[in-house]
């Protein structure tokens, strides 16, 4: 996990975490590259690049006072945007560092992120997530806790092998329940006649049926399944949505800000979803309180209809800087303190720390 902490001229600090995972498993960005592209390439630029008050292109807020102008975090984030743009790819790392300059804006200016996108409710619904299970039996009685603990949302892990009896069983045991299905891209279009006996269920949706590259695919699917298609892992940026809507990929979006490149990429999913009259939701990584107080604040926008994966507690055995909160009856606070979360418990992050690179104004390590 690599985490950034930015420390303007006056001493304000920020914090952002990324998302990319220890292996290239899940996409193509790992902890690794992510440290590697951030420390050789983005943060140089970023340090390069000038006042960060006085964000390049202008328009965000008057000359000079940007920061304090509308709402504090997107002359910031925009400024990272037009550096970041330099580099391809990266989503996650750029993420990362948006969150900690933004993070730094908003403590700056005292302001949580929940008040600058004028988010007005003090919850956002949660749906919970249940991985492979190894037996129907376990699954039904481990969905069943979940009822009870007030989650209206199921969202069940799906692979060839492990589909239909599930969640048949789970549709027979919980008539009422909103139960989707992820698969990961783990089907091929030739597996539509399996996606196809999923009908009966009245799943809200399945998330990601085929491989994040196949779009065209997704689309054919999408025309011979009632079933809805949600598009997770294909979604990285703007570009991307528009493809998906243009072929007609799917009627449902996951919108996951840190594989879009960050908080006013994932507003900008947000708001191409609700002109087109698309379901939205917001997904989550194995993110920390820091990023999900980030995701619960967006979920909080009028275009999410539907509960996202925003469930916290406690995700990591040797801790972790800012646990999230867990879902109460099925809805997670918003975080209404300064900042894009909590402040991050820094005896917890140096105790976790394995490895420091601290970077100054010359874009060159002064201490690693
Ligand atoms: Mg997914």
């Amino acid at each position: 996990m690599v985490w950034l902490r930015v420390v303007m001229d006056d001493g304000i600090e920020g914090f952002g975490e990324c998302a990319a995972l220890a292996e290239p498993t899940y996409s193509e960005e790992y902890a690794a590259s992510s440290w590697l592209v951030l420390q050789q390439h983005l943060v140089p630029r970023l340090l390069q690049s000038g006042d960060l008050g006085e964000p390049p292109g202008a328009g965000d807020g008057p000359a000079g006072a940007p920061w304090q102008a509308g709402a504090p975090w997107q002359a910031p984030a925009a400024h990272v945007a037009k550096v970041s743009a330099e580099v391809r790819g990266h989503n996650m790392a750029k993420a990362a560092l948006e969150m900690a300059v933004v993070d730094a804006a908003l403590r700056r200016a005292g302001r949580s992120l929940a008040d600058c996108l004028g988010i007005a409710v003090s919850r956002v619904e949660a749906g919970a997530v249940v991985g492979i299970g190894d037996t129907v039996e376990a699954l039904v009685d481990e969905v069943a806790e979940l009822v009870v603990r007030g989650f209206r949302r199921v969202k069940v892990k799906i692979r060839p092998g492990w589909d239909l009896a599930p969640l048949g069983a789970l549709r027979r045991s919980f008539p009422g329940l909103l139960l989707q299905a992820d698969a990961n891209g783990a089907y091929r279009p030739d597996d539509v006649e399996v996606l196809r006996r999923l009908d009966d269920l009245r799943l809200t949706c399945i998330e990601q049926p085929l491989p994040p590259d196949d779009l065209v695919g997704h689309a054919q699917v999408a025309g011979a399944i009632v079933t809805p298609v949600c598009l997770d892992e294909s979604i990285t940026s703007l570009g991307r949505l528009d493809e998906a809507l243009a072929l007609g990929a799917c009627q449902v979006v996951c919108v996951k800000p840190a594989c879009v490149g960050g908080i006013a990429a994932a507003q900008q999913v947000h708001e191409r979803c609700r002109q087109a009259g698309v379901d939205l939701w917001c997904g989550g990584m194995l993110e920390t309180g820091l990023a999900r107080s980030a995701n619960t604040a967006l979920a909080g926008l009028p275009g999410f209809t539907l509960p996202g994966d925003l469930d916290g507690g406690p995700r990591f055995e040797e801790g972790e800087p800012v646990v999230a909160p867990q879902a109460i009856g099925g809805w997670v606070p918003v975080h209404r303190g300064p900042g894009v979360g909590p402040p991050p418990d820094h005896a917890v992050l140096g105790r976790l720390s394995r490895r420091v690179a601290w970077l100054g104004a010359g874009g060159l390590p002064e201490k690693t």
